[in-house]
C-alpha cells in the first residue's frame, strides 16, 4: 500500500471542505491505472483534498492464490478510510474465484447501488435525449444470499430472502437521496402480484415510508410493465428503487438506453464505507493504448467527492466535465462526425476537462450539489428496533419430497394414509400447480413435490407433530428433502395459501 497527498489549489473550499479526506484508491486492471490517472489528475486540478492510500487489487492478487481477488492487508485501509474508488478489474476465467465487489459490498455492508443514468444528447447520441434517471438498487438481499441447492435429479432451488429492516434501511435511503437531490418523485417496482410476501413486503414499506415523505411523489409499478414503460419513456421517470435482481437489470437498461454505458458512473453506500466505481469493465484489448474514455470512473469519482463532502470541487470536475463533452474533444467511443471536434486518447481527455474547469456548460444543464450525500445516510440510518414478536402458531408444514415413482393420485394415496389427527395431507403441488387432489392429466411432473399437511382444525401444533411425520415418511421409504414450517403470525397466514399463479 502506498500513501500520497493530493494538495488543494482551490481557494473556494468551506472549512469542511479544507480538511483532507482520506481515500482507498485501486487501479484495478486493463485500462484500470490508465483512467485512474486521468481522474486523479483532474481531481488534483479542481483542488480536491484527499489523502491516498493505493491498495493492490484484481488479477494479480487472484493469480497469487487469493480467491477474492484483495489481499487481507487492504482491508486495513478500507476500514481507516472507509472510501473506495476502484477501477474496473479483470476477472480470471474458470472456477474458483469469488467476485471481488460482491466480497466488498458484503463486508463493508454497502446496501444501496445508486446509478444515474443520464442522456447527454446532442453529444452523445440516444433516442431518450430528456432522460435523467436515478436507478437505486437494494445490494445485499433478494436471490443474491446465495442459497442454492440441488434438491432432486431434475430441480435445483435458490432461496429469495427479503427482510423488513432491508427494506426499510433502502427505501429510507432513496428517499432521502431524493430529497437532497431535488427529485420530485421515487417510482418502486415489484412483482408482488406473483411474490406476495417477499417482494409484497418490499411493496408495503415503500408505501409506509412514502408516507412520510410528503414532498416526494410516489408510485408503484409491476416491474415487467414498469421495465417497459422505462424502455419507452425514461424521462417519465426520476428515482427508481427496486430489489437486488431487478435492479442489476433495470440499471443496465437504463444505462444503456440513456447512450451512456462507457460513462455511467456507479456508487455503492452503506453505513461502514462506500466504494465509487464505474460500470464498464476492464476493456483488455484496448489497454494501456492511451484511448479509453476515463468519464464513468471520473464521474464516480464526482459522486464520491459530494459523499466525503467536497461538493463544490465536485460541481467544478462535473460542469468542466460536461462542457467538455459538449466542445467534442472525445474519446475514440465517444466520437461522432458532426458532433465531435476533436478525437482525443485518455491523456488528452484529462488534459481537456482540467482547461475547463471553472466552466460551466452552455447547452447541458450545469450540476449543483448543495449537501454532503453521506448526511443522506446519517438521516436514513433509523437505528434498527427489533418490535415485540408477534403470535406464532405452528398449524401445518409443507415437505419437499424427491419422488419419481409414479402418478400424483399414487403419492397422494400414500401420503395420505400416513397422515394423522394432527397433521392430514391437503395438498400436492408440482412447480407450484396443484396435482393432489383433482389434478389435471395434462400437467407436467418433475420429481420434486411440495405436499401441504395441515391440522384439520387449522389448530396449533408443536414441532414434535412435524418429526412424528416425518418419522412416518421415512418409515415409509419416502425421501424427504426438506420441511418448511408454515405458521399463522397474529392470526395471518404467513405463507402463500395456494398454487402458484
Ligand atoms: P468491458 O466493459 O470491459 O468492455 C466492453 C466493451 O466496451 C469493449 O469493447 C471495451 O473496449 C469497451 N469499453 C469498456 N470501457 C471502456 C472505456 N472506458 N473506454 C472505451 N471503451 C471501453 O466488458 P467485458 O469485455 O465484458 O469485460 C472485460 C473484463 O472486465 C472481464 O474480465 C470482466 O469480468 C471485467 N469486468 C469488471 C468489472 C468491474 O471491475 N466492476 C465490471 C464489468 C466487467
Amino acid at each position: 500500500m502506498t500513501t500520497n497527498t493530493v494538495l488543494s489549489t482551490s481557494e473556494e473550499l468551506s472549512t469542511e471542505e479544507a480538511i483532507s479526506s482520506p481515500v482507498t484508491v485501486a487501479a484495478g486492471d486493463g485500462i484500470g491505472p490508465e483512467i485512474m490517472e486521468a481522474t486523479l489528475g483532474i481531481l488534483q486540478a479542481a483542488g480536491a483534498k484527499l489523502q491516498l492510500e493505493e491498495i493492490k487489487i484484481g488479477q494479480s492478487v487472484y493469480e497469487r492464490g487469493v480467491t477474492a481477488g484483495i489481499e487481507p492487508s487492504a482491508w486495513d485501509s478500507l476500514r481507516r478510510t472507509h472510501v473506495f474508488l476502484k477501477s474496473p478489474i479483470t476477472t480470471p476465467q474458470g472456477g474458483g474465484f469469488k467476485s471481488l465487489n460482491v466480497t466488498v459490498r458484503k463486508t463493508l455492508g454497502l446496501y444501496a447501488n445508486v446509478r444515474p443514468c443520464v442522456a447527454y444528447a446532442p453529444f452523445v447520441h440516444t433516442r431518450h435525449p430528456k432522460m435523467d434517471v436515478v436507478i437505486v438498487r437494494e445490494n445485499e438481499e433478494d436471490l443474491y444470499a446465495g442459497i442454492e441447492h440441488r434438491q432432486t435429479d431434475e430441480v435445483m432451488q435458490c432461496l429469495k430472502l427479503i427482510t423488513r429492516p432491508g427494506c426499510e434501511r433502502i427505501i429510507r435511503y432513496v428517499f432521502e437521496y431524493a430529497r437532497n437531490n431535488h427529485r420530485s418523485k421515487v417510482t418502486c417496482m415489484t412483482k408482488d402480484n406473483i411474490m406476495k410476501l417477499t417482494d409484497g413486503l418490499f411493496h408495503k414499506v415503500f408505501d409506509e415510508i412514502a408516507s412520510e415523505y410528503q414532498d416526494i411523489e410516489n408510485e408503484h409499478l409491476i416491474v415487467d410493465i414498469g421495465t417497459a414503460r422505462l424502455a419507452d419513456t425514461p424521462e417519465h421517470f426520476d428515482v427508481i428503487v427496486l430489489p437486488n435482481l431487478y435492479g442489476d437489470i433495470l440499471s443496465d437498461v437504463a444505462a444503456q438506453i440513456a447512450g451512456s454505458v462507457g460513462l455511467a458512473p456507479s456508487a455503492n453506500i452503506g453505513d461502514h464505507g462506500a466504494m465509487f466505481e464505474a460500470i464498464h469493465g476492464s476493456a483488455p484489448t484496448i489497454a494501456g493504448q492511451n484511448i479509453a474514455n476515463p468519464s464513468g470512473l471520473l464521474l464516480s469519482s464526482v459522486m464520491m467527492l459530494v459523499h466525503i463532502g467536497q461538493p463544490s470541487v465536485a460541481e467544478r470536475v462535473h460542469n468542466a466535465w460536461l462542457r467538455n463533452v459538449e466542445d467534442g474533444l472525445h474519446t475514440a467511443d465517444m466520437f461522432t462526425e458532426g458532433t465531435s471536434t476533436r478525437r482525443v486518447g485518455t491523456r488528452g481527455f484529462a488534459r481537456a476537462v482540467i482547461e475547463r474547469l471553472g466552466e460551466l456548460p452552455k447547452l447541458l444543464k450545469p450540476v449543483r450539489y448543495a449537501a454532503r450525500q453521506s448526511d443522506i445516510l446519517t438521516r436514513a440510518n433509523t437505528p434498527w428496533e427489533r418490535k415485540p414478536p408477534l403470535k406464532k402458531d405452528l398449524v401445518g408444514v409443507d415437505v419437499f419430497m424427491h419422488w419419481r415413482e409414479g402418478s400424483p393420485e399414487t403419492l397422494g394415496a400414500i401420503l395420505k394414509g400416513l397422515g394423522n389427527h394432527s397433521l392430514q395431507l391437503l395438498m400436492i403441488t408440482n412447480r407450484g400447480v396443484k396435482v393432489w387432489p383433482d389434478g389435471l392429466p395434462e400437467t407436467f411432473c418433475t420429481d420434486h413435490w411440495r405436499c401441504r399437511f395441515m391440522h384439520s382444525q387449522k389448530a396449533d401444533i408443536g414441532h414434535r407433530d412435524i418429526i412424528e411425520l416425518l418419522d412416518r415418511l421415512e418409515a415409509a421409504g419416502l425421501d424427504f428433502i426438506k420441511a418448511e414450517n408454515l405458521c399463522n403470525f397474529d392470526g395471518v397466514p404467513g405463507y402463500a395459501l395456494g398454487q402458484g399463479q
